[in-house]
């Protein structure tokens, strides 16, 4: 029987529920167990495509298309391994489903309730999930911090999971630790009040994964263990760390494997996670710096900063320069400083290399492109993804091949160069307002021409890339462009898409309309990822 362990978070969000998810999986696969993670967003929309990443942070793409939270990419970067459609779902998606069944006349007639048909959609699709990876174990991770509303549903299915097969169900409670610097002391009340919530919701938490700035000790333990209902050993200390990719190996250090398996009466057919403390030391020992501007847009929530909206540009970045043997210093330039003074442009010089991440609309968009202008001529490393293209593409039309004003009809539908355009079915999907999940999404082919950088990463002809777009590169300017230097370096062959464009005579500018990111692994860097990286030392050297 498929074994289901539930993650809840609790006190706050953010304290690393899906970092926790993803290294219970992490640990579990090096012990020999097939393993899936599942991620419930608590909210209405279907997906996560039609959200603003300033709201909830990235948007993740999986191989088959779907528009998924970025803890998804998390569980893809720790398991190692790429996640279908299944292991996702919203609210909305759920009750989308419910709803499409009753106008289906599937429910034989029943009044069809919130409870229980809402968590016997969710358990089906759990099971489904598990069914589909072959996995021995489920994570599900739900969304949220438990006492909201908005994920009762969710814990409901869960507490009649485990009901139905109680030696198959466990509940994880990622909680939070605060040490008020007025005390100076750990307090454990919130924790005590979380798992209080689990408690009203017909749930006890198995373990309880304490968060804090700092480890836990003995007397928070106890006291944890006393209030919480759960034994000491199952109280598991959690403190910030450098990188993330060091908390599975925490995780063991507190015992949580065996904890886990025990608790399923399962025994560890191994143990091996050898490559992934090789990676955790060599983090820990880097030293040579490489700083990469990263331009963007989406960083701003009040007076905070996050970089939430690129994380996966960020992974795929350290992947590359740890597997280097180098240490990131990583750098957030707001595109539209670049506007209002474009004498700042000489702070791109300093960087090792610059990547333009992707994005929409036309804010921060002459930034963008001022951005890409400084780096080509001034030869700093560039990788432009998805946008980045977009626009390096309309700056090489401005500025190399004659054609002033030169545009993506995203931004100036009327320009007289549209050198970046919709597919005739964008049209339609434009005009009718089908906009959810209707853009170019997921994995499609490209061929990479030999001779060029592209080429020189890959080291071969076809390879798969995620998409998440509306606009293409415009054919009809293609050959003049060619005419003029820019190098298209790979092409979606069954339609003859711009994916890949290059420049020559610069030591790495190259920009892809995928996003290879969503590729990266901490194990296995991107090869992109891994070029930009090394002509990116070059320049520091
Ligand atoms: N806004 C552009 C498009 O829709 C680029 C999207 C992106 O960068 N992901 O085509």
């Amino acid at each position: 029987m498929t074994k289901y362990i539930f993650v809840c978070g609790g006190v706050m969000s953010g304290i690393g529920k899906g970092v926790s998810t993803s290294s219970i999986g992490r640990i579990l696969k090096s012990r020999g167990f097939r393993v899936t993670a599942v991620k419930i967003d608590p909210y209405i929309n279907v997906d996560a495509g039609t959200m603003n990443p300033i709201e909830h942070g990235e948007v993740f793409v999986t191989e088959d298309g779907v528009e998924c939270d970025q803890d998804v990419g998390n569980y893809e970067r720790f398991l190692d391994e790429n996640l279908p459609r299944d292991n996702y779902m919203t609210t909305g998606l759920i009750y989308q489903t419910v709803i499409q069944r009753e106008r289906n006349l599937e429910y034989g007639g029943r009044c069809v309730e919130t409870i229980p048909h809402i968590p016997e959609e969710v358990i089906r699709r759990l099971e489904r999930a598990g069914k589909k990876a072959k996995a021995e174990l489920v994570l599900i991770e739900i969304g949220g911090t438990v006492g909201e509303y908005q994920n009762a549903l969710f814990l409901e299915a869960g507490r009649i999971m485990r009901l139905t097969h109680p030696k198959d169900v466990l509940f994880v409670l990622v909680s939070y630790l605060p040490v008020p610097k007025m005390i100076g002391e750990m307090k454990t009340k919130p924790t005590q009040y979380a798992v209080r919530s689990m408690n009203y919701a017909g749930i006890q938490p198995d373990i309880i994964i304490a968060r804090s700035v700092m480890p836990l000790d003995e007397p928070r333990k106890r006291k944890i263990s006393i209030f919480c209902n759960v034994s000491p050993e199952d109280v598991i200390s959690a403190p910030d760390i450098t990188t993330i990719y060091e908390v599975p190996v925490n995780f063991e250090k507190e015992r949580l494997g065996d904890r886990l398996l025990s608790k399923f009466e399962l025994r560890s057919r191994k143990k091996n996670n050898k490559d992934w403390e090789r990676l955790v030391r060599k983090i820990r020992r880097a030293n040579r710096v490489v700083t990469i501007g990263i331009i963007g847009k989406y960083f701003g929530t009040g007076s905070f900063t996050l970089a939430d909206s690129y994380i996966s540009v960020i992974e795929a970045l350290k992947h590359a320069i740890w597997a280097g043997g180098g240490k990131p210093e990583l750098v957030w330039l707001n595109a539209e400083k670049y506007e209002k003074d474009p004498k700042s442009l000489k702070e791109l010089k300093e960087f090792d290399g610059i990547v333009v991440p992707g994005g929409f609309g036309a804010r921060g968009v002459e930034g963008k492109i001022k951005a890409i202008e400084y780096v080509r001529k001034n030869k700093v490393p560039f990788l432009g993804l998805c946008y980045g293209l977009q626009l390096a593409v309309v700056e090489f039309a401005r500025h190399i091949a004659r054609m002033p004003g030169a545009n993506t009809t995203e931004v100036a539908p009327k320009t007289k160069y549209p050198v970046v355009d919709t597919l005739p079915e964008q049209l339609i999907n434009i005009s009718e307002k089908h906009l959810g999940g209707s853009m170019r999404l997921g994995a499609y082919t490209c061929e990479v021409k030999k001779g060029t950088h592209a080429y020189r990463a890959y080291k071969t002809k076809l390879v798969s890339e995620r998409h998440r777009h509306r606009y293409e590169v415009n054919n009809d300017f293609r050959e003049t462009l060619e005419a003029r230097g820019l190098i298209v370096s790979g092409v979606n062959p069954e339609r003859n898409l711009v994916e890949i464009v290059e420049l020559k005579n610069h030591p790495f500018f190259v920009g892809t309309q995928f996003h290879p990111e969503f590729k990266s692994r901490p194990l296995n860097p991107h090869p992109l990822f891994r070029e930009f990286i090394r002509a990116a030392a070059k320049k520091r050297k």
